[in-house]
C-alpha cells in the first residue's frame, strides 16, 4: 500500500501537459499501484498521474463500486452531443465542488499497464470522470470548464480555501450529491 501526497492547485505540475508512456515496465506498474492506493485512500473517483507529481499520461478511476480501473495514453474517441449538468470536485481542490457541464457519454481508448489496447465507455459519473482525468493529462483543470459566473465564484472560494498557499489540506465532506467524492 503506497499512498502519496496529492498535489494541490497552485502546484505548476497540474498545469504541465503530461508525456505519453513509452515503457510498459515495472515502474509503470508501480505508478498505477500508487495512483490506485492514493485514490482509494482519498475516497476519490479518479486520480491522474500529475496529481502525484508524475508527468505521464496515466489515470485511475473507481466509479459505481466497480473494480478500480486505469488507462494509459488515453484518447477520447467519442463524446455524446447530449450534456450532463452536475457538481464536480477535484482532489487537488479539497472540499470545493462546482456545477460543471460535461458530455453525458464518453468512449475513450488507451492501454492497460501490460500494453494491451483497452476501451473505456460509459455515461454519467464514469463519463464525467474520464473527461476530468484526460483534462488533467493536458494540464486542464475543472475550473477551466466552468461558465464565467461560476468561475468567478470559484476563484473566490479557492482564494479563501484553508489549503490555499502553504497551509496543508484538511478533508471536508461536501453536502453535494457527489457525496464528498472527487477526482
Ligand atoms: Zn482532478
Amino acid at each position: 500500500m503506497t499512498v502519496k501526497p496529492i498535489r494541490l492547485f497552485g502546484d505548476p505540475v497540474l498545469r504541465t501537459p503530461a508525456e505519453p508512456v513509452v515503457d510498459f515496465d515495472k515502474e509503470l506498474r508501480q505508478l498505477v499501484a500508487d495512483l490506485t492506493d492514493t485514490m482509494l485512500e482519498a475516497h476519490g473517483l479518479g486520480l491522474a498521474a500529475p496529481q502525484l507529481g508524475v508527468g505521464l499520461r496515466v489515470f485511475t478511476y473507481h466509479v459505481d463500486d466497480e473494480e478500480p480501473g486505469h488507462l494509459i495514453n488515453p484518447q477520447i474517441m467519442e463524446l455524446s452531443e447530449q450534456d450532463q449538468e452536475g457538481e464536480e470536485g477535484c482532489l487537488s481542490f479539497p472540499g470545493l465542488y462546482f456545477p460543471t457541464k460535461r458530455a453525458w457519454r464518453v468512449r475513450a481508448r488507451g492501454f492497460n499497464m501490460h500494453g494491451d489496447l483497452v476501451t473505456v465507455e460509459g455515461t454519467e459519473m464514469l463519463s464525467r470522470c474520464v473527461q476530468h482525468e484526460i483534462d488533467h493529462l493536458d494540464g486542464v483543470l475543472f475550473i477551466d470548464r466552468l461558465d464565467r459566473e461560476t468561475r468567478k465564484y470559484a476563484m473566490k472560494a479557492i482564494r479563501e480555501a484553508e489549503w490555499a498557499g502553504e497551509t496543508p489540506p484538511t478533508v471536508k465532506v461536501s453536502p453535494h450529491p457527489t457525496f464528498g467524492r472527487a477526482f
